[in-house]
């Protein structure tokens, strides 16, 4: 069966239907040689190989799965998602205009903040899912770019991505969303009218905790992909075969984890906005969340695994709690199959997020289990 007519369960458990065509195995094979031989006459034994900066066997497999995962033409991986995002911004030229959501991943915005500076490129910060403050910022001049960050991490709001996506088309510029809290399981950008999509394939889509990676997937290639792909290959922005193996195999499991940690999230998220100890539930599961009505027509298959909450009495009720937890370990980042949590007031102290804010990645595990932890934690 062609990987593009199969169901995502299908593709990501049969890592795109591969058989090892040597070995006869159901799990592909690991090539980690750097380099590749030519005959005789001079050509390369297998014109897809030349050199692993280019030419690396397991990160095309795992590039088929997840654009038929995201439902895009073409996946670039790389070997993080700052990476994937830097490979992207590189392609604005000196002196360009961007367009970024605020209140985003706070190394995204640090980065991008950083960038344009030396590059002399106009940075326009905007709340993208207030659309009117959207139009605005994209009717003021052309710009190359439109980033967005759906669901946004740690706020929590939720993009209009096709409204977003005819905004940034009237002033010329690509939209690209950052759909790491959705995982490609739970949102389709691209079929929104998004032109890129990019993950921190570190989180949910590994899920494991034990892979760096980012990719970057395109409706259509174009002008910018290609400089992209250019770019990644020269100046060697590429992922080792050992971790896009490691990928493949912890896409297999994607669809199912992402399943559970909905349904976990989703019950801890009710637990949570009865509890007395907490002033709000920053979660677009919960009919009281301002972009709810959203999220369920972009998000249809669930919520996603990520949330915020504040604490009542600020910064030392939030760190009392974080530190009574036994189940969820105290650690930065999310989408693995164990639960996390972080102060991200800690993290970034300037960046106007309550004090009290506790971010949690909702694993796996029992709900009964991560509900009673949290419940001890917060002392009631
Ligand atoms: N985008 C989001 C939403 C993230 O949460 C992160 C990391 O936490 C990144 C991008 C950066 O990804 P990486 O850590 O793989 O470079």
């Amino acid at each position: 069966m062609d990987p593009k007519e199969m169901h995502p369960a299908t593709l990501a458990a049969q890592a795109g239907g591969m058989i090892d065509p040597q070995s006869g195995g159901v799990v592909p094979p690991i090539q980690p040689s750097t380099t590749f031989v030519r005959d005789r006459d001079y050509a390369p034994v297998n014109p897809d190989n030349t050199y692993l900066r280019y030419h690396n066997e397991a990160v095309r497999h795992a590039e088929l799965v997840l654009a038929g995962l995201e439902g895009g033409a073409e996946a670039m991986l790389f070997p993080s998602g700052m990476a994937a995002i830097a490979g992207l911004f590189r392609t604005v030229p000196n002196g360009g205009r961007v367009v970024v959501q605020s209140g985003i991943y706070w190394g995204t915005t640090q980065w991008i903040r950083d960038f344009c500076t030396r590059r002399d490129i106009t940075l326009c910060e905007v709340d993208a899912s207030d659309l009117d403050a959207l139009s605005k910022a994209c009717a003021e001049v052309p710009a190359q770019l439109v980033w967005v960050e759906s669901p946004s991490n740690p706020w929590m709001k939720i993009v209009d991505i096709e409204a977003a996506a005819g905004l940034a088309h009237a002033a010329n510029a690509l939209l690209v969303v950052d759909s790491t809290a959705a995982t490609p399981i739970l949102s389709q950008p691209l079929k929104m009218g998004a032109d890129m999509v990019m993950h921190s394939a570190t989180k949910a889509i590994n899920g494991h905790s034990d892979v760096l990676g980012g990719v970057l997937i395109t409706r259509e290639p174009g002008s910018v992909w290609e400089m992209i792909a250019e770019d990644r290959g020269s100046a060697g922005a590429v992922m080792g075969p050992f971790e896009a193996w490691l990928l493949l195999r912890g896409m297999r499991t994607l669809p199912l984890r992402v399943k559970q940690m909905c349904a976990n999230a989703m019950a801890v998220a009710e637990f949570l906005q009865d509890h007395p100890a907490i002033e709000t539930v920053l979660f677009p599961g919960l009919p009281s969340h301002q972009d709810h009505a959203l999220a369920a027509r972009q998000m249809p298959g669930g919520f996603g695994f990520l949330m915020s909450f504040v604490v009542k009495g600020g910064a030392e009720q939030a760190l009392r709690a974080a530190g009574r937890l036994n189940l969820f370990h105290r650690a930065t980042s999310l989408g693995g199959v164990e639960s996390l949590v972080e102060h991200r007031p800690t993290i970034e102290p300037h960046s106007g997020l309550p004090e009290g804010l506790l971010r949690i990645s909702v694993g796996i595990e029992d709900a009964g289990d991560l509900i009673a932890d949290l419940a001890q934690a917060l002392g009631q």
